[in-house]
């Protein structure tokens, strides 16, 4: 019996609307598709000027045989879809009967493959068999579409330039690499290697042949469950961010997905391990009962919707906020010169150039070379011996393992930070009354938003009665307020109050309290501060939740290893 069967006139009707070949990513996410579902284990796409002019693809799959070959180029001829509700449980990933008669209606197609050990060969132009008969034989399936849009001059000109279309191709291709890291994948653009995996089945491994060695070895691994799903892949440590969220990777059920939720849930687990507009490289599978997601059956399309999004939201932020806090993760401040291996912002620019082909063999991946994860108790048992302060501003530590320069005012800040909000959070408020009771003199309009958000203000201990016309005096403030600057602290903490709108967000408001008052209450750059002083900071500091970064998620300190000093001064010659 033939594998692939002929779907309900219906069903066909419901996916065929949206089924749009427009640009030659699609070919090949079709074609890929295919191949995955036809079980290969090696998959190959080549293509010549971007694929404008030629894409092909290469499996070692199944393959069919001579009935099934005319029939795929039949429309709403498929293998993985029998009745309409079988829609809803797709797991397989190409799941439409109509891509390969799209792309033969509009191109020019030379398929060769083989089941059986009999080998078919089809030709199609614009949709007609120009040629049919027996191929050589050979595993899988080899599909060469040229000619693109031959028949339809007007939609050529949607094309982009071969740079775009070979980055959107690279692009969709790592992505599908890293969702199935037991197939091997390689890219060649006009025969030069843009990637290649080698189908270890091994995701960390994956992620270095595509990210480089660098990025891998920064990687920290996720792996939990709840009642509702199940997650596992890697995360970045915050030292190797990247200014777009391009890096932020989610499969469900091995499947390519865009989320809002999830990348939120990611984004919200890095607050203040990275400052705003830095995204953080992850690669994310979630398993899930298939019941659970809908999957927009628009092909083009990745979005999914997801219900117990709150499930999938908790299990993701806890997970990823673990992992980074049982890890250490001061950053190096040498950067290794691999770093160059695969520059994966830039290769946009980059594309036509570099030839990977033999860095891939260079830098062979061991994993020995991976540093283990370390429990942050390390980091609370960290002994650093001050030395003292350069350019007033970072404070020099060393122990066994090397030199560390911390950023005195991004370390106060953090100490400052996590104390703050400790202080907001908690339930019972000390209060002391004000030896000198302090006025405040509003504008009328912020007099008005003041009182409108007074609540707010006694909720935190304050205070006060009406002085006057648009006027206040404070009468008590709570007793985590520094001293000595007390004035200013009430000022800040009142600005914040009249310049809040929409719907009142408690945790968010103290945030904006914390992170506010943090930064003024820290020692600027610049400002001597004594040994005493020093080692007082680092005290406070091993003592935080996160050490490592201010609340903007700047660095508070970095590390020059001994090995990376000795390699600077040639003592170490490798
Ligand atoms: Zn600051
Ligand atoms: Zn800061």
């Amino acid at each position: 019996m033939s594998v692939i069967k002929v779907m309900s006139e219906n069903l066909a009707n419901k996916i065929a609307a949206g089924e749009v070949i427009e640009k030659c990513a699609s070919i090949v996410k079709e074609l890929v598709e295919n191949s995955i579902d036809a079980k290969s284990s090696n998959i190959k796409v080549n293509l010549l000027d971007g694929g404008i002019k030629e894409v092909c693809v290469i499996d070692d799959g199944i393959g069919m045989d001579s009935s099934d070959a005319i029939l795929a180029f039949q429309r709403h001829a498929t293998s993985k879809i029998y009745k309409d509700d079988d829609l809803f449980f797709i797991n397989t990933l190409g799941f439409r009967g109509e891509a390969l008669p799209s792309i033969a209606s509009v191109s020019e197609v030379f398929l060769e493959t083989c089941k059986d050990n009999v080998g078919t060969l089809i030709h199609i132009k614009g949709g007609s068999i120009i040629e049919q008969g027996f191929s050589n034989e050979r595993k899988g399936t080899k599909i060469t579409v040229t000619n693109l849009f031959y028949n339809t001059p007007a939609r050529l000109k949607y094309l982009k330039s071969e740079q775009t279309e070979l980055a959107n191709i690279t692009s969709f291709l790592e992505k599908l690499a890293l969702a199935k890291p037991n197939i091997s994948f390689s890219l060649t653009n006009n025969n030069n290697v843009i990637f290649k995996t080698s189908g270890s089945n091994n995701l960390l491994k994956t992620i270095h042949e595509i990210f480089g060695l660098n990025i891998s070895k920064k990687m920290l691994e996720i792996k939990k469950i709840n009642d509702d799903f199940a997650i596992n892949g890697y995360v970045c440590k915050p030292e190797i961010l990247k200014s777009n969220r391009n890096s932020l990777i989610t499969f469900i059920n091995g499947r390519v997905v865009r989320n809002n939720d999830i990348n939120r849930a990611i984004n919200d687990a890095y607050y203040t391990y990275k400052p705003d507009g830095k995204y953080p490289i992850v690669v994310l599978n979630i398993e899930v009962d298939p019941t659970l997601v809908d999957v927009n059956i628009h092909p083009t399309k990745q979005d999914v919707k997801i219900s117990k999004m709150d499930s999938l939201y908790d299990l993701i932020y806890n997970t990823i906020k673990d992992v980074l806090y049982n890890n250490l993760l001061i950053p190096d401040a040498i950067k290794d010169k691999e770093d160059t291996y695969y520059n994966y912002e830039n290769k946009k620019d980059n594309i036509n150039v570099v030839n990977n082909s033999e860095i891939i063999k260079q830098t062979t991946f061991d994993f020995q070379d991976l540093e283990t994860p370390v429990k942050n108790e390390e980091f609370k048992s960290l002994i650093l011996y001050p030395v003292g302060l350069c350019l007033g501003t970072y404070i020099v530590c060393e122990n066994d393992e090397g030199i560390y320069l911390l950023d005195q005012h991004a370390a106060q800040e953090r100490v400052n930070y996590e104390n703050y909000l400790n202080n907001l959070k908690k339930e019972e408020i000390n209060i002391i009354d004000m030896l000198i009771p302090i006025t405040i003199e509003f504008k009328a309009s912020e007099y008005q938003d003041f009182c409108n958000h007074q609540e707010v203000f006694n909720n935190m201990g304050f205070k006060w009665e009406n002085f006057g016309i648009n006027t206040i005096k404070i009468l008590s403030h709570p007793t985590w307020l520094k001293t000595g600057y007390e004035e200013e602290s009430i000022r800040k903490i009142i600005d914040l109050i009249i310049n809040l709108n929409g719907d009142f967000d408690v945790i968010k408001f103290r945030e904006n309290v914390a992170i506010t008052l943090a930064c003024k209450m820290a020692i600027k750059a610049n400002e001597h501060i004594s040994m005493l002083e020093i080692e007082g900071l680092l005290k406070n500091l091993v003592k935080c939740d996160n050490p490592y970064n201010c609340p903007h998620g700047r660095p508070t300190i970095i590390k020059f290893s001994i090995y990376d000093l000795e390699k600077m001064f040639k003592r170490a010659m490798n």
